[in-house]
């Protein structure tokens, strides 16, 4: 069970990725959540260092493309001006936004990142796929109220990996 819903890697956030990191890990393209991934649930428009980030990725080569179970408003708001592929209404965890942004992107599974800072979606569906995963920490410390419901689940993980002593963010860097 935790299994499933456990990343392959905890980051702080994404502008702690380098397109250099992403290249030694064989990695080609990247799969996004937006809401408290890439910005704020409430932030409307990708900051500057988002942008910045983004645009090192692509002239990296490195390929994004946003899934969010967000509405359409929302992610195409966001994505348009980016100039980024998008999914939204994406119904993580199921797979089906999964296998549509692997076939976007043009790319294998094993070249494809998925980034997000929900395990009960994000991490879940993309390791149903057998995506490299990487959990961020949320951007923001507040969420939308679907998300609140999953967050509660979610600490109910963190204690028993920290029974377990199995190291999440604040034991690294
Ligand atoms: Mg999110």
């Amino acid at each position: 069970m935790y299994k499933l819903i456990m990343p392959k890697e905890f980051v702080g956030s994404v502008l702690d990725l380098t397109p250099e990191k992403l290249q030694a890990l064989g990695i080609k393209g990247i799969i996004t959540d937006l809401d408290n991934t890439l910005i704020e649930w409430d932030r409307a428009l990708a900051t500057p260092e988002v942008e910045q980030w983004l645009k090192t990725m692509k002239e990296a080569g490195i390929r994004v493309i946003i899934a969010s179970n967000n509405a359409e408003d929302r992610v195409k708001k966001f994505a348009e001006p980016l100039e980024l592929p998008y999914i939204y209404r994406a119904r993580k965890p199921l797979t089906g936004a999964f296998k549509e942004a692997l076939s976007t992107l043009h790319l294998p599974v094993n070249q494809v990142l998925m980034l997000g800072d929900q395990m009960l979606t994000d991490m879940m569906g993309a390791n149903r796929m057998k995506i490299y995963t990487m959990l961020v920490k949320p951007v923001a410390n507040s969420d939308g109220f679907v998300t609140k419901f999953n967050r509660a689940i979610e600490k109910r993980v963190y204690k028993y990996l920290d029974k377990k002593g199995i190291p999440t963010w604040e034991e690294q860097s």
